[in-house]
Order: structure tokens, then sequence, then C-alpha cells
């Protein structure tokens, strides 16, 4: 299963937020949309970075509630592991154990075409598991 099919199933927008904009905004984003993550990039869509619920946790254990109005760009991430759409489910998968994270964007181009979040492979994963145990009950009811 590729990257661009499970895209093709739950859509391609990602939430995005600008670099300048403060930790506060970004936590507000996330609560208000019930993400884990948000994209850092300007208008053309160029992935600058990636901010968690974890980074804006860390901004608070750090700073206090002086981070929260902060530009969110001290605490986004700025090297991003994406992925690209042929790339396979087990790919990503494996992204996410290596790396401890539960996004990666999906970059085409070198622009943002969509985002996986390990529930979307949680959700995937399932799905395959229930149609091997289905194909093995008709194989047992059938032979
Ligand atoms: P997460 O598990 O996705 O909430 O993120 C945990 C940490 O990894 C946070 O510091 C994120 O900024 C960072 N992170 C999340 N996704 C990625 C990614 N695809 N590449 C690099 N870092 C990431």
């Amino acid at each position: 299963m590729t990257v661009k099919r499970v895209l093709s199933e739950k859509g391609s927008d990602v939430l995005t937020i600008q670099p300048h904009r403060t930790v506060l905004d970004a936590a507000r984003l996330i609560a208000e949309k019930r993400i884990g993550a948000l994209i850092v990039a300007e208008a053309d869509k160029v992935v600058l970075g990636i901010l968690s619920e974890r980074d804006i946790v860390r901004a608070v254990s750090e700073k206090g509630a002086e981070a929260l109005s902060l530009p969110l760009s001290h605490y986004m991430t700025k090297k991003v592991v994406t992925c690209t759409p042929a790339m396979t489910v087990r790919d990503v998968m494996s992204m996410m154990t290596q790396g401890k994270f539960r996004h990666v964007p999906v970059v085409e181009n070198g622009h943002l075409v969509g985002i996986i979040s390990i529930g979307d492979m949680v959700k995937q994963r399932l799905a395959e598991m229930e149609a091997e145990a289905s194909a093995i009950r008709d194989y047992i009811v059938t032979a």
C-alpha cells in the first residue's frame, strides 16, 4: 500500500502555520482542529518545520507562560523527515519508529501534498489485518 493510496482515502488537506505566529496561536489551532501537529510553512507550502503538541509542552516547561507569546519558530523542529507519495506505508512506519515521531509530511516536487499520522498507519494496518483474516476464513470455509 502506497502513501498516495492512503492520501486518496483520507484527503490531502494539511493545516499549516507561518513561522512568525506565536506558540499560543499554534496551541489554539491544534486544540481547535483536534490534531497533533502543524506543518510550518509560508503560502508557497515549502516545509520549513514541524511543531507538535510535544514541542508546545517542552516550550511551556522551559519558559512557563512566557513561551506562549514567542514565535513558534523557536520551538519547531527544523530538520523534518518527509516521505513521497510513492513510498509505502511500511517505509513510513519504519521512519516513525526510528525517528520516534508520529507525523510525516508528504512532499512532492518540493511542495507539501499531505500528511500521514500514526493514527492513519494504525487504521491502515487494522484494515489490512481484517482483510487477511477474512481471506483466511473464506479459504477455510471453502477448502
Ligand atoms: P510527534 O510524535 O509527531 O508529536 O513529535 C515528537 C517530536 O518530533 C517533536 O519535537 C516534533 O517536532 C518532532 N517531529 C514530528 N514529526 C517529525 C518529522 N516528520 N520529522 C522530524 N521531526 C518530527
